[in-house]
Formats: C-alpha cells, structure tokens, sequence
C-alpha cells in the first residue's frame, strides 16, 4: 500500500494562495469582493522589461544556461549589489533561482542537517515558508518575536537568548512582511554585535523588499565587512520590478554558491532564460517606472494608515517599508464579538466582501491577547477608500 511522506503531510503553505483562492471562489458565485491579500505589485511589469523577454524569445535565448545563471545577469546582480549595499562582489558568488523563494529552501539545505538537532532561528510573525522549510528539511524551528512597541524591529537580547551551540542558522527579514517593519540602524549594529559573538550562525538577510523602503536608507546587515562571508543575501526582481510571475530570484554568498548552484541542477536546472534577460534589463534599464511604482506605494501607504487609524477599535503603525501594514484590532474584535483575527478576517469576507490575511497565516500570535490582519496596499486608490469604508461599516453597524 502506498503512503504519503509524513514530511509532505507536515509541509506548511502560504495563506495568501489559500485565501485568495477562497477569493476567488465567491467572486466566481458573483460576490463583490475588495482583496487586500495578495503580496504583489498591483503594476504590469515595465514595458522596457517585457521587450528584453520578447526580444529573447525572438533571438531563440530560451535553451538551458548555466545553473548559477547566464554572466551578464551575474555581472549585473554584482553592480546592483554594489549600488545598494557599497560593497563588491566576484560574479561567481550569485546564484539565479526561479524567484527568491528556492533560496529559502536552499540556504536551510546547506547550512543545516536532517533530523540532528540543528536550530534554525526566524522571524514570527513572518514569512510563512520559513518555518514550513525549516520543519521539512528536518531542522527544528526556533521562532523569535517581533513586537509592535518595538517597531516590529528584531531585538539583538531576545535574537541572543535564543541562539545555542545548535544553532546553525537565523533568518532576518527587512523590510518586513507582514509587518512592514524595518531594523534601524541602532538595532542592526546591536544584532552584528550578536553575529561576533556567535560565529556558528549563518545568516539568511531575505532583502527581497530592500528597494521599497520609505522612511530611511535601506540598511543591511551587509555593511559589516567582517560578517559579510556569513551573510546569503536573498534578494529579487519580483516586488521592485513588478515581476512575480516571471520567477527570478537571487542569493550571494562566496562560499555557498557553488552549493546553491548544485541544489539548482538538481531542482530546477535553471531559472527561466527568458526571465533571466528580461532582469537584466530590470536592473541595468531605466529605473523610471520602479521609481514611479515606488511613489505610488508611498502614497498609498499614507492613504490607508490614516483611513486606518480612524477604523473604530483599531490601531495602525506607519509601516517603513515593503506594502504591508499590520494594524492591531484587538479593540475591534471585542467590539464586534469575534473572538479572534481569524474569525474577524472570515466575517470581513463574508458580511463586509473585504479580503485580509490574519495573523495565524504568519506564525503563532506573539500576544495571544494581541490581534493583527494584514493588509497589502498594492490596491488601487479607490479599492482602498471603498475596502476601508466597508470595515468601517462592518464594526459601526457589528458594535455590541
Ligand atoms: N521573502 C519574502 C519575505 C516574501 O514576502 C516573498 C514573497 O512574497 C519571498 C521571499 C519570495 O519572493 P519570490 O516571489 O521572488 O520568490
């Protein structure tokens, strides 16, 4: 009799795809429904960008490349690394994946073991395939805390209590999804401090959001020249360059590239070609329309944190990057007798026809007490007007 991996029956998923397929079931049955769950740019990817992939599907580039990646886009990633973090890179330590995600599961296969006991740190709330990978590659998850009195940054005392001879590897994520945070510069000096003090650790620095952010420079953990052979840079050309569904992701790091490049030959062979000129254009084109897609966030971001903060019971931070906001709705919860975030989120659907993510879709609650949604605010002006308006509609007229 055949059976199902227990490891398979573990895998966890990401509620986004769950929920919006819910979505789009009652769209299907005719309701009218403003999404706000889905993390992509609400963009066409830039025209500049889909002529390089049609010039190469013109010029016969779609055969296999190397598993690392075609040079140009290697020299590229190199120059884009440069420009965003000041520090030179040898093209031979970037590896091009089929979008960031592959990464996740690749850098937790090189750097940890299965079924020994190796420790693998990572944010919560948080990315939700972090700790799916974790647990299917046998590694054991360690979840850390971020906090909204501590601007969902990452606290280095916390991230230290939590670090042990086992720990191999600690994923830092910023800006952040789902919060929107970002570290601080203060925060990050104190998290280097940690990294010296524990040369055992990897660590993962997902910087697939690092060109959306609002307040201040981007800051990475890379500015530590003396951590950088232990940092795996993940980053992208999904969010900046609208370009989700084109699955082109890269990681950096000297001396795990060749290990990423062989767990690339063994997945995936390559990422697409025609995606893999088509980022190259991204990255070395006009920056023009990125730059207006960046704006444009910006904008929305301020419209739905101060329609937000006027929600009854509900209370919203500015977030700093990404487009993700993480208000807290405990109040609202009581207010209209739900007794969580996911009850909220599912009556949010059903009564009022707006679609939110709650924060049981990225980990356990950190506050059992304390309630989040999620918004993304890749959603037109007028979608966010209308979709706050229903919530506020929903509580007034739910208000016990
Ligand atoms: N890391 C984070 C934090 C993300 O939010 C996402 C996508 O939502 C990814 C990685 C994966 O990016 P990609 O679509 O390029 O695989």
């Amino acid at each position: 009799m055949t059976s199902i991996s227990d490891r398979s029956k573990k895998l966890g998923t990401e509620n986004s795809f769950v929920v919006l397929a819910e979505v789009n079931e009652l769209i299907r049955k005719g309701k009218d429904i403003i999404s706000f769950c889905i993390g992509q740019p609400d963009f066409e990817t830039p025209s500049n960008i889909k002529e390089a992939g049609l010039r190469a599907i013109k010029e016969g580039k779609h055969g296999y490349t190397p598993s690392s990646g075609i040079l140009e886009l290697r020299q590229a990633i190199a120059e884009y690394i440069l420009n965003t973090r000041s520090f030179e890179i040898n093209p031979d330590d970037v590896v091009v994946g089929a979008g960031a995600k592959p990464f996740i599961m690749y850098s937790i296969l090189a750097t940890t073991d299965y079924g020994v006991g190796d420790e693998v740190i990572y944010p919560n709330p948080g990315f939700p395939i972090y700790e799916s990978q974790i647990r299917a590659m046998g590694a054991i998850p360690v979840p850390i805390n971020l906090r909204q009195n501590k601007m969902f940054s990452l606290d280095a005392d916390e991230l230290e209590s939590k670090i042990t001879k086992n720990t191999k590897l600690v994923i830092i994520n910023s800006p952040h999804n789902p919060t929107g945070g970002n570290i601080s510069s203060d925060d990050m000096a104190d998290l280097g401090e940690v990294f010296r003090r524990n040369p055992q650790c990897w660590i993962f620095a997902d910087e697939i959001y690092s060109q959306l952010c609002y307040h201040d420079k981007f800051i990475s953990l890379t500015r530590y020249d003396d951590l950088l052979e232990r940092i795996i840079i993940l980053d992208g050309v999904s969010k900046t360059w609208a370009m989700t569904g084109w699955r082109l992701g890269f990681a950096v790091n000297k001396s795990l590239s060749p290990v990423f490049s062989k767990w690339v030959t063994n997945t995936e062979s390559c990422a697409s070609q025609i995606s893999q000129w088509a980022a190259l254009e991204a990255l070395s084109g006009t920056q023009r329309y990125a730059e207006h897609m960046k704006n444009s966030f910006l904008e929305r971001r301020d419209l739905i944190v101060d329609l937000i903060q006027e929600l009854p019971g509900v209370s919203c931070l500015s977030p700093g990057g990404a487009f993700y906001t993480w208000p807290d709705i405990t109040e609202a919860c009581k207010m209209t007798g739900c007794i969580d975030s996911e009850e909220f989120r599912k009556r949010l659907l059903n009564e009022a026809g707006v679609a939110v993510l709650s924060d049981i879709h990225f980990g356990d609650r950190v506050v059992e007490t304390e309630q989040h949604i999620r918004f993304s605010y890749a959603a037109s002006v007028d979608n966010i007007k209308n979709g706050i308006d229903r919530i506020d509609q929903f509580i007034r007229n739910n208000k016990r």
